[in-house]
């Protein structure tokens, strides 16, 4: 979702004579977009910002901006700390970049755009058209999330869910085939969760999909991050009607023990019943196991009081899960099981 933040955010400085430079030196304006979901998220900017620091020290100083979920997390707390910085925006700010860069250049005031004003941001978008031109490209469909597991910063940092309008999606969509996208992924924290209501009629993530597999010079759709709570009947129907839907299902486990996932506050039970949520879609034969393939995530962590030696059990069932132990997962082939480390972190 940062890769489609940044692009957007390109297209909205470029109006007001900022372009792109892979020479750090010559930039007029510095914009560090950020993740705050891996550890030291935080001090990894500062250093970012020490390495700018270090570049200009005889050369007049670049506008400095963070944007991100690292600039909402912290944000006045990173312009007291770190003088270099003219400005935090936040996920939901970005559409004002252009006219916090115009400030700026009259005023060098420090500037906190840390507001959740997500509705206005995606009408701005909307009347910019999107320039990227990658032949794979990423399409935010849904931001935000309203489930607060208690080790993630997403419901802080991207604020409550929130679905675009369908048509804006199918026109954005529209706009990357024209610049030469074959393949799209469609971008949510809760992809899956995607609902759009006009007047009498609602769209969900299988709408969407139905709509781009019949857009002639797209060849390939893809998702990301669906929830498995949101996993629902028309998204397995889609995989087996869209040719052009990869046949890949990102599958958040998290973990393995029921009493970790319980600390998580996680909205599905333990993961041998969240892996049933897919099986049962396999084993029903309403889709062909072949068809459809699943890439695992687990998350050894939780919430800061677990002991590690209980993520180490994590680990341990989540391979037992992944290999054999488990039918339901055992039976969708995944291909890939990413496993993270326990972190505690404080959530802002
Ligand atoms: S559902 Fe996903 S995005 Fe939402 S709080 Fe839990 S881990 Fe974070």
């Amino acid at each position: 979702m940062n890769e489609y933040d940044s692009n957007r955010i390109l297209d909205l400085v470029k109006p007001i004579g900022y372009l792109p430079t892979k020479n750090i030196s010559e930039a007029d304006c510095y914009i560090l977009n950020t993740c705050h979901i891996r550890e030291k998220a935080t001090e990894k900017v500062y250093h970012d910002i020490g390495r700018v620091k270090k570049e200009f020290r005889n050369k007049k100083k670049p506008i400095v901006l963070v944007t991100g979920c690292v600039a909402q997390a912290e944000n006045e707390e990173m312009l007291n700390r770190e003088k270099y910085i003219n400005a935090v925006v936040g996920p939901q700010s970005y559409h004002q970049i252009s006219s916090i860069l115009n400030r700026i250049e009259k005023t060098e005031e420090k500037i906190n755009s840390t507001e959740f004003e997500v509705i206005e941001k995606f009408d701005s978008l909307n009347e910019l058209k999107n320039s990227n031109s990658k032949t794979s490209s990423f399409l935010t469909i849904q931001e935000g999330c309203d489930k607060f597991c208690h080790f993630c910063v997403v419901p802080y940092t991207r604020g409550p869910e929130y679905s675009r309008p369908f048509s804006d999606i199918i026109s954005e969509a529209k706009q990357l085939i024209n610049n030469g996208s074959k393949e799209i992924t469609l971008l949510g924290q809760n992809v899956n969760a995607y609902y759009f209501q006009e007047q009498n009629k609602h769209f969900k993530l299988s709408d969407i999909i139905y709509e781009l597999n019949n857009l002639k010079d797209l060849i390939r759709i893809r998702y990301t991050t669906s929830h498995p709570k949101d996993v629902t009947e028309d998204l397995i129907n889609v995989h087996k009607n869209c040719e052009k839907l990869m046949p890949i299902l990102h599958l958040p486990v998290q973990s393995g023990s029921k009493k970790i996932l319980s600390a998580m506050n996680s909205h599905t039970n333990a993961a041998t019943e969240r892996g049933e949520v897919y099986a049962e879609s396999n084993d029903s034969s309403r889709i062909s196991v072949t068809r459809l393939d699943a890439t695992i995530s687990v998350f050894g962590m939780g919430a800061c009081r677990l002991r590690s030696t209980a993520n180490g059990h994590v680990v341990a069932r989540s391979r037992a899960i992944s290999n054999a132990g488990n039918n339901a997962l055992r039976n969708l082939c995944g291909t890939l099981c990413v496993l993270f480390a326990f972190l505690a972190r404080r959530l802002p």
